[in-house]
């Protein structure tokens, strides 16, 4: 199968950074004017976003994530160098609604919950797909945007069940499937 790309909003997503911590906008250009963002932060999104630090760092590992001390967004250089395109603009989705949750005071890392449950992860989730579909993505290919390493493939399917993404069925190799 051809796969057919979701064309992006005119936003900027910089693939070559500095190792420093920079502000937002001015690698993320475009992000303040999106609709996705705007129903984020609502009438705070140019005043949040013009605030909003993102500190690149350059190990192989991790993609993007908030931190829990201050709020600002942290990403992989290496993802941003490397990483696939959707992925990347919805990621930044994804983790505004962490820095939105952390403004809050809501915890972002809250081990009562396993990840795919987590009613933060949740919530910046249903952004994401909301986004996802808005581009016009199918649920084969938002499901295999959810399919994470940190995730087994039971917590994908449960997550894209709880999202309303419907999981492509299951292959068992050498197995007669009915
Ligand atoms: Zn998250």
């Amino acid at each position: 199968m051809a796969s057919r790309r979701p064309t992006l909003p005119e936003v900027e997503i910089p693939s070559d950074v500095p190792i420093a911590k920079q502000p937002f906008l001015e690698y993320f250009k475009g992000f303040e004017n999106l609709p996705a963002v705007r129903e984020i932060f609502g009438d705070e999104t140019v005043r949040v976003l013009h605030d909003l630090k993102v500190e690149f760092f350059s190990s192989k590992f991790g993609y993007m994530g908030v931190s829990d001390e201050d709020g600002h967004l942290v990403v992989s250089a290496y993802y941003l160098k490397n990483g696939d395109s959707v992925s990347k603009y919805l990621d930044i989705v994804h983790e505004l609604v962490h820095v939105r949750q952390y403004r809050e005071g809501k915890p972002l890392f809250d081990e009562a919950f396993e990840y795919h449950e987590r009613p933060t992860e949740l919530e910046a989730y249903r952004h994401a797909v909301k986004e996802a579909r808005r581009l016009g993505m199918s649920d084969q290919e938002i499901f295999e945007y959810l399919k994470v390493d940190w995730m087994s493939e039971d917590e994908v399917r449960k997550l894209s069940r709880t999202l309303d993404v419907k999981p492509p069925a299951r292959r068992v190799q050498g197995e007669r499937v009915r």
